[in-house]
């Protein structure tokens, strides 16, 4: 499938003026983005880079009113040879396809997906800011078809926009607090927790407010049935260091299985950790907290990378974990991951896809 390319290359001097700026998350959008359209029978059409901007759409578009859409996150990191790199573009296309099937959306084959990705990022080169910023890379599926009616629609848009981002959390890598939620939900078992789709995130607006509200930076979420197993915070897996061993939850269908948690469990292996996929209630956690046998805690997911976990809130009470600063586990597998990302160190795995 060629890729049409409708676009001009942008003015490097007035992107580089951009770039120096505070980014923020998510607030400044490139310039170009990538967009097919899909029709039932017909399948994918028209590959195409083009400038951002506006897409016509009926209000009667079923992803308004019945929230058929699909989405990814990535980055593109700039790298000390000038070169930009991708991490394991092939892992996001895959599991946006699982995204796709659970909410009866078409796929799109992951060499197609690898290549649009590809091919864009090298139109926004100019794009990419030096580390610890990166360029985020959003590709998404909606629901187009002008149509009433609960059903998997027959038209699609596919697109990839990009954001120069900054630090995901302001403080940078300094721990955040969480609160464990203990009567909303994210996501049950036979759900939609596994899959990146919108109504998952819109469904956590109302924990996540009220928890802001209350003087913490996210939700740390528990199970559905017995509200006592811990299984994410905001959009990131969660992490603990707990008796020298790395416990994280299992994949059990309610969680998203991140690609950065994937990273870090085979890297902690290879350097020889103890590693444990497992449910952890919150009695567990806090009990070790106080008896210091759980000694750190870090979200994992590719906006942040890495970031550290100072205090839980559960029942009324603040529980600091390691004297509410990042631990050791932490800050190294944090250098590790961000350094094999950004070239600074090797890449025995083959994650890296660079852009000549
Ligand atoms: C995207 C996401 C993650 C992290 O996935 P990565 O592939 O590591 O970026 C974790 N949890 C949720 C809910 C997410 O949406």
């Amino acid at each position: 499938m060629e890729i049409a390319v409708r676009t001009a290359q942008s003015e490097p001097s007035r992107i580089k003026s951009l770039l120096e700026q505070e980014l923020g998350f998510g607030r400044i959008f490139a310039d170009q983005m990538f967009c097919m359209r899909y029709t039932e029978g017909t399948g994918w059409r028209d590959p195409e880079i083009v400038p951002y901007g506006p897409l016509p759409l009926m209000p009667s578009a079923m992803v308004f009113h019945y929230g058929q859409e699909i989405f990814e996150g990535q980055k593109a990191y700039r790298r000390a040879d000038g070169r930009i790199a991708m991490f394991r573009p092939e892992a996001n296309a895959a599991r946006f396809n699982s995204s796709a099937r659970r909410m009866v959306m078409p796929e799109i084959p992951v060499d197609v997906q690898v290549r649009a990705t590809l091919q864009l990022v090298g139109c926004l080169r100019e794009w990419v800011p030096e580390p610890p910023s990166a360029l985020y890379i959003r590709p998404t599926m909606i629901a187009s078809e002008a149509a009433l009616g609960v059903r998997p629609a027959k038209e699609y848009i596919y697109f990839i926009i990009g954001s120069p981002v900054g630090p995901y959390f302001p403080k940078g890598f300094a721990p955040v607090r969480v609160k464990a939620e203990g009567h909303y939900v994210r996501a049950a078992e036979g759900g939609t927790g596994a899959a990146k789709t919108g109504g998952n995130y819109a469904g956590a607006l109302r924990a996540q407010t009220d928890a802001k509200n209350e003087g913490y930076d996210a939700i740390l979420w528990l199970d559905a049935k017995h509200h006592r197993y811990i299984e994410e915070i905001g959009a990131m897996n969660i992490l603990f260091v707990f008796e020298g061993k790395l416990i994280t939850s299992p994949l059990l269908g309610t969680i998203l299985p991140g690609i950065t948690r994937e990273s870090l469990l085979r890297m902690a292996r290879d350097e020889g950790r103890p590693v444990e996929e497992r449910r952890m209630s919150i009695e567990e956690v806090t009990a070790g907290i106080e008896k210091g046998t759980l000694t750190e805690a870090f979200g994992a997911g590719t906006a942040a990378v890495v970031t550290p976990i100072g205090t839980i809130g559960w029942a009324g009470k603040d529980y600091v974990i390691g004297g509410n600063k990042p631990g050791p586990f932490t800050q190294h597998i944090y250098d590790t991951l961000t350094g094999i990302q950004c070239g600074k160190v090797k890449d025995p795995y083959g994650w890296v896809r660079t852009i000549e």
